[in-house]
């Protein structure tokens, strides 16, 4: 079958592709322009024959993916904003997410023929809130508190509320465009909830500035001096090439349509990247083992990737962040 992957440039999306071919997949890839693509080509020539682009300039206009969506068999929607520049989060952030997320939903209802299953990445930035006392959340929580910050602050609330709103906004869209169209639809939908997701690259990226957000910030916590209230402060994370495995699991498993599905390797403080990471003066030492009784403010339970999805074995964060240095060696950073 063939698989629409949409923002296919992305750190995560570039593995999801490179998840599905290895699977057997073809898979058309939408970038925003020629340009975003030409690096994937080289990236994925030796599955020449069953990787395809297509050119998505507006992920927001109506009907962008009209043409993307036909002759696929399954959709994988990665391509949202994930910056925490944002000023106006209506405009920068939570427009684009929403009108992606339903636009690419109303394509596949109206044209996409032949697609069985969408799978859409969403976030646990759509399941967590800010609590006073530490919690692990599943699938059942849903992040509440970001879409009213924003709503009762707008420009005013902090850069990650901007973001967190943006992603519940997007999720809620597609499971509402699912009920109001369950009777039209010959497709069920997959949403996947990452934490934090590190690891190696094979998307373009220049310089480490132009890394995405997640990777840019373990980039910039391995290699520059923090303080130590940042080294015990940390989240959840999950090795990008799991994540990329998750996509097509969730594609595979009949049993995962119609679910949401938190996929986590479990929780992390900064200081335990440093202990993890190559020893090098090239990376942050901190205070080595100073992590290990730092109290985990969120931490998720993961049961329903290993039930549904068969995902059992995560990767460890010692080879995350050896993989991610030698990424990094290779790019002469
Ligand atoms: P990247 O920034 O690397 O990828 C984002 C992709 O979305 C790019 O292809 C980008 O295109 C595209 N995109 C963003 N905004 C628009 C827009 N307005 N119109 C068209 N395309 C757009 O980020 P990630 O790979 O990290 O993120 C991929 C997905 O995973 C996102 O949905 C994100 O919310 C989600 N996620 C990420 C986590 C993380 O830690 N990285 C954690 C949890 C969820 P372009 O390159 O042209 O800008």
């Amino acid at each position: 079958g063939k698989v629409l992957v949409s923002g296919a440039n992305g750190f995560i999306a570039a593995w999801v592709v490179r998840a599905l071919l290895e699977e057997g997949f073809a898979v058309r890839g939408a970038v925003r322009s020629v340009e975003k693509g030409a690096h994937l080509r080289e990236v994925f020539a030796s599955y020449d024959d069953r990787f395809e682009l297509v050119v998505v300039p507006d992920i927001a206009k109506e009907g962008a993916f009209d043409e993307a969506v036909q002759g696929v068999d399954a959709i994988e929607h990665t391509a949202s904003p994930f910056h925490l520049q944002a000023d106006d989060p209506e405009v920068e952030l939570i427009r684009p997410a929403i009108h992606g997320t339903v636009g690419i939903l109303q394509s596949a209802l109206k044209h996409g023929k032949a697609v069985k299953r969408v799978v859409v990445t969403s976030s646990c930035a759509a399941v967590l809130q800010v609590e006073k006392e530490p919690k692990t959340f599943s699938e059942l929580d849903w992040n509440e508190q970001a879409p009213k910050e924003v709503a009762e602050m707008g420009r005013a609330a902090s850069a990650i509320t901007k973001y967190r709103a943006s992603k519940t906004l997007a999720e809620r869209a597609a499971w509402d465009f699912v009920e109001k169209h369950k009777s039209e639809i010959g497709w069920d939908l997959v949403v996947i909830n990452p934490p934090f997701v590190f690891g190696p690259t094979i998307h373009h990226t220049a310089t480490p500035d132009a890394l995405n957000t997640s990777a840019r910030q373990f980039y910039t916590m391995l290699t520059e001096e923090s303080s130590p209230a940042v080294r015990h402060s940390g989240s959840c994370w999950v090795d990008v090439r799991d994540l990329g495995r998750a996509h097509v699991l969730a594609l595979l498993r009949a049993e995962a349509g119609g679910e949401r599905i938190i996929v986590s390797a479990g929780p992390f403080v900064w200081q335990d990247w440093l202990d993890a990471a190559p020893d090098s003066p090239k990376y942050q030492k901190g205070v080595p083992g100073a992590g290990k009784d730092a109290v985990h403010q969120i931490r998720y339970d993961a049961s329903k990737s290993a039930r549904v999805l068969g995902m059992t074995a995560y990767r460890t964060m010692a080879e995350t962040a050896r993989d991610s240095a030698a990424d990094w060696e290779a790019r002469g950073w």
